[in-house]
């Protein structure tokens, strides 16, 4: 569910009217929902209500400081997987005790800046990273937090770009390595063993994988206990999908919970969710203004003012988004192909989409752009990057906003031997 609805056929962000909003910030633009972002985070928390749980939202789905301050005032940790990410969530005010670092390749600068911060754990990903982070935090005279994240080798995720718990994919330890590490890592002095950690991808919209998944690592952490090791946290990661369309039907964050209860009912640990398109997905759309219509040999495209750099999921993933006017028409609808000015093929967001005919001036809504998608951008083609607005009922805010031609070259010089 989301606060984008139709008031007497004009597309409205809560109650502020995004055509009149285009016309004060220019486009395109993103714009966030605040009621949906709390919205979400409730619905996940209230589905765990009475279990020990710690909801770390993936900062990397939509990293806004605003939008991180919004959910942290809502008791939400963060998920991060750089020190760049770090930075944001103390910024925004996330505690560290409810801080988790993930990712494949933290260097060791990385691993130093958040043991200084004090966060809550470690999401170590490999054996080297295991004595980097020990011989650092030993250095510092320190014991980092950890869980070891492992590949259970299962098959998820809508698109093989976003799974990440087959044995093929990069992330995590492999499952037949899981013990011989625990077992390393208790040997160690700069290292504290927590937990266990799993992630297996991203717009999963069925529970089996999860639950295959998670019976796995309820095994494993008998297995742990057996060899000696005190388990405490079971971290879980993100992945849960979301509705990008009519008649998409991802699980509802109750079944999934009811399902983990189940299966890590004996457990007696702590849960640690890594949710970031479930909270931020339906928050957000990306507003865009056609700027010509343009009938080609065997197409009719529609060009917008928003391109892959944009909003990357389409060109990434062959990703489906919802396009909304924003102020409807009914006149008879017409087959598109919906493109933005990026001189690359993938730059294109629908093809033969069925929309009502289409002008150059009109506005469109990219829905569900709330994940994934600002927190992609880049500046290719010299593009700046897009403003994000928050809506908060009637009142709205640039969070952050378009930069200037000149900005754009921020930090850029011409050598000195070619002036
Ligand atoms: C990306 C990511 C998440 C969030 O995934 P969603 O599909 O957005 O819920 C959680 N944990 C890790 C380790 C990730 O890489």
């Amino acid at each position: 569910m989301h606060h984008f609805t139709y008031r007497d056929n004009r597309l409205f962000a809560e109650d502020v009217d995004l055509t009149t909003l285009a016309e004060e910030v220019g486009t395109p633009f993103y714009v966030y929902c605040e009621a949906t972002l709390r919205r979400h985070l409730r619905i996940f928390a209230d589905a765990f209500a009475g279990a020990d749980a710690l909801i770390a939202y993936s900062v990397k789905a939509s990293s806004n400081i605003s939008v991180l301050k919004v959910l942290a005032s809502e008791g939400a940790g963060a998920d991060v997987v750089s020190a760049g990410e770090l930075h944001r969530a103390l910024i925004a005010g996330v505690a560290p005790e409810k801080i988790v670092f993930s990712g494949v390749g933290k260097t060791r600068d990385e691993l130093s800046f958040a043991l200084d911060a004090n966060i809550y754990q470690f999401n170590v990903e490999s054996e080297p990273e295991l004595v980097a982070l020990d011989e650092i935090a030993q250095t510092k005279g320190l014991r980092a937090p950890i869980a070891l994240r492992i590949n259970p080798d299962v098959a998820a995720g809508g698109h093989e770009n976003i799974s990440t718990g087959k044995s093929e994919d990069k992330f995590g330890v492999p499952w037949s390595r899981a013990r011989a590490l625990y077992a390393m890592a208790r040997a160690m002095k700069g290292v504290e063993i927590k937990g266990v950690d799993v992630h297996i991808g991203s717009q999963i919209d069925d529970l089996a994988p999860f639950e295959a998944a998670f019976k796995k690592v309820a095994t494993l952490i008998n297995d742990l206990r057996a060899d000696g090791c005190v388990i405490e946290r079971l971290d879980l990661g993100g992945g849960l999908g979301i509705p990008y369309g009519e008649g998409a039907t991802p699980p509802h964050p109750q079944a999934y919970a009811q399902m983990i209860k189940q299966v890590t009912a004996s457990l007696g640990v702590q849960l640690i969710f890594e949710p970031g398109r479930m909270i931020a997905g339906n928050a957000g759309a990306l507003v865009a203004r056609v700027i010509y219509v343009k009938d080609g040999a065997s197409r009719r495209f529609i060009i917008l003012d928003a391109g892959m750099n944009d909003l990357m999921r389409p060109a990434l993933y062959d990703a489906y988004h919802d396009l909304w006017p924003v102020v409807k028409n009914t006149d008879a609808s017409e087959a598109y192909d919906v493109v933005g000015p990026i001189c690359e093929s993938t730059d294109r967001f629908a093809k033969a989409r069925m929309l009502p005919r289409q002008h150059a001036g009109d506005l469109m809504a990219i829905m569900s752009a709330g994940a994934y998608g600002a927190s992609q951008t880049s500046q290719y083609n010299s593009r700046p990057l897009i403003p994000e607005i928050l809506v908060s009922g009637e009142r709205y805010a640039i969070i952050r906003k378009r930069p200037t031609v000149d900005e754009i070259m921020d930090g850029e010089a011409i050598a000195e031997w070619l002036c």
